[in-house]
């Protein structure tokens, strides 16, 4: 937890699904990403951007309700046909060390949940969360150890221990300079694909 005098962040992310949540999995998701998030003392605005697939429906919504950075933009899709792979990933600027755009894919978190016999809305939530967590980090690495990791096992998910869905100190910090120096950001003009968490070696344990 942070000193209570630490400095209050707000962040808007805007979430696109295309890959028609139900609505039971998306609250869940947003109540798991809000409160890992709000570890950092940042608060999350949740705002609905519609299916990403109607662009009449998208020129509508943006005219009305433009995005402005810092922003940040998930959208949630079905994975294209692969056996496996990450979970998501984020488009991140390795040179300004930020970025706007993730990517969750539904059907592997959703494949990963029930093979880690866990809540479909709770692994989306960390999901996002992670996916936030580089945007905000601006870094293409993972961590050793908590939420930041880059590959989640069955084994870590029935285990459920919670420093795994954490976010460690370090990340806390970065994050809330990251979201900080935001709004001091031009415009990234050089981006790099960042895989998210794998979903590999399923069946080791932690
Ligand atoms: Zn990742």
């Amino acid at each position: 937890m942070l000193a209570t005098a630490a400095l209050a962040l707000s962040l808007v992310v805007r979430v696109y699904d295309a890959a028609g949540l139900a609505p039971g999995d998306r609250a869940a998701a947003l109540s798991v990403a809000g409160a890992i998030l709000g570890e950092t003392g940042i608060a999350v605005t949740w705002r609905d951007g519609g299916g990403c697939g109607d662009a009449a429906e998208q020129q509508e919504r943006s005219r009305n309700d433009p995005v402005f950075p810092p922003e940040i933009i998930i959208r949630i899709v079905t994975a294209p046909q692969t056996p496996s792979g990450s979970l998501g990933f984020s488009l991140v600027d390795v040179v300004q060390r930020a970025g706007t755009l993730a990517t969750v894919y539904a059907d592997r978190v959703a494949d990963l949940a029930r093979q880690g016999d866990i809540d479909v809305g709770r692994l989306l939530g960390r999901t996002m969360a992670h996916e936030v967590g580089h945007l905000l980090l601006g870094t293409t690495r993972h961590a050793d150890s908590g939420l930041m990791r880059g590959t989640w096992t069955t084994g870590e998910l029935r285990h459920e221990r919670p420093l795994d869905w954490m976010l460690r100190r370090e990340d806390i910090l970065d994050m809330r300079r990251g979201l900080a120096a935001r709004a001091r950001l031009a415009k990234p003009d050089r981006v790099v694909a960042q895989q998210g968490p794998g979903t590999s070696n399923l069946n080791a344990e932690p």
